[in-house]
């Protein structure tokens, strides 16, 4: 007889997103005339740039063509977007990263949720709190997590490392050991970001302590400050402590389309000297046969000056949403963060509301739809989301209507 795999079985209640997407339908079944906004969920909206279509028509063309046609891609990507990705993202910007340590991928959810596969099953992880769900689901899903405990909500075997607005929402070293750290900057969902500093004080903590850092850096396109890295190679060490997760979803539209990258550098092997870049390729060359080559193209596209300067462009209009949205909120007196390199504002609820009481405030009286924090650990209880990914116009009307609220 068959069986279920019990660790699936014991993720606690729906999806953060599933619940807010059932609140929300429940209330727009009773107010069917009510104009919802919805600055909840992280996906974009705007069109893709003009450069990326064009090497997508291109593509689709040559697959027309038995001359041109390509099938299998090879299994960590071609090389052209292999040297792309290492070029523009990471030799430009001085870090030494080598065409053949990244990896491509069909986005960093994926990769993020994978790579604990590569760790012995009794490694101990460290997460922010609060933290994009899928880190912590991903591990719970292979086992590794222990025991639910439902009043904490946290898993006996993960080690938690709050962010509040006292460590500026950055975390502090934990007092137990981990062995690999998931650390995503700009942060998803405090919206803020670690400095030079403070990444380099990871890096060397995890050189100290033989763990590794997997860090993601999905918002990475939003970094608007001068002493925020782009990546966590920018720091000394990070290629013997250090994964990086990157995706094209949020620069370039690609929530859609789905294409991403990860790096693992040669040179980060554990204590026994075998290297994660091997594993990770023996994964990559059984579960996964490539992203597709049209979207690979795609990418590459997003390289070209065309490219590069309308990516510039479509940023700086959800970042000129993400101005607007936090000053309108501070101007009504909350507590607000985020949202200067990253599309996302975190605010303190009013009143001490717990965050889905204040989602049932915004839902009803403003008709406005954000993610409760607490659904991101038990850190964010009290702190609220708001993207700044929808037009212009709604960002606007959305303010307007909390003002009045
Ligand atoms: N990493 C973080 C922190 C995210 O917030 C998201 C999406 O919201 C992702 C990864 C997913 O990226 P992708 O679309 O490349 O899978």
């Amino acid at each position: 007889m068959f069986e279920a795999n019990e660790d699936y079985l014991k993720l606690p209640g729906s999806y953060l997103f599933s619940t807010v997407a059932k609140k929300t339908a429940a209330y727009v079944a009773e107010h069917p005339e009510a104009k919802i906004i919805r600055m909840g969920i992280g996906d974009v909206t705007q069109p893709l740039p003009p450069a990326v279509i064009k090497a997508l028509h291109k593509a689709v063309d040559e697959q027309a063509d038995a001359k041109t046609f390509r099938g299998y891609a090879p299994d960590l990507g071609y090389e052209f977007l292999r040297k792309a990705i290492a070029e523009n993202d990471y030799r430009d910007r001085g870090c030494d990263i080598r065409d053949d340590e990244i990896f491509i991928s069909d986005g960093a959810k994926s990769d993020s949720g994978n790579i604990q596969e590569i760790f012995q099953r009794d490694n101990r992880l460290a997460v922010c709190d609060p933290v994009y769900p899928v880190y912590v689901d991903s591990n719970v899903m292979a086992g590794r997590t222990g025991e639910y405990d439902e009043r904490t909500t946290r898993w006996s075997r993960v080690i938690y490392m709050p962010c509040t607005e006292a460590n500026g929402f950055v975390p502090d070293y934990p007092e137990k050991t981990p062995d690999f750290i998931y650390l995503c900057s700009p942060n998803n969902p405090t919206g803020e970001a670690m400095n030079k500093d403070q990444l380099q004080g990871w890096v060397d903590y995890a050189n100290e302590k033989g763990a590794v850092i997997l860090f993601d850096a999905a918002y990475e396109a939003y970094i608007h400050d001068e002493n925020v890295p782009h990546s966590i190679y920018e720091c000394a060490g990070a290629r013997t402590c250090a994964i990086e997760f990157r995706s094209f979803s949020k620069n370039a539209g690609f929530t859609g389309l789905r294409l991403g990258a990860t790096v693992i550098p040669k040179d980060l092997k554990d204590h026994n000297g075998v290297a994660l870049w091997n594993l990770w390729a023996r994964r990559h060359g059984t579960k996964y046969n490539g992203a597709p080559y049209i979207v690979q193209r795609a990418g590459e596209a997003c390289y070209t000056k065309e490219g590069k300067e309308e990516i510039r462009e479509m940023v700086g209009r959800y970042m000129h949403n993400a101005a607007f949205i936090r000053k309108s909120l501070a101007d009504m007196g909350y507590a607000t963060y985020g949202g200067v390199n990253s599309p996302y504002i975190w605010i303190r609820t009013p009143n001490n509301l717990t965050s889905w009481e204040f989602f049932d405030l915004l839902l009803s009286k403003a008709n406005v739809v954000g993610t409760p924090g607490s659904g991101f650990g038990p850190s964010g209880e009290h702190f609220f989301r708001l993207t700044a990914f929808g037009s212009e116009e709604n960002s606007v009307e959305a303010m307007e209507r909390i003002r009045k609220m």
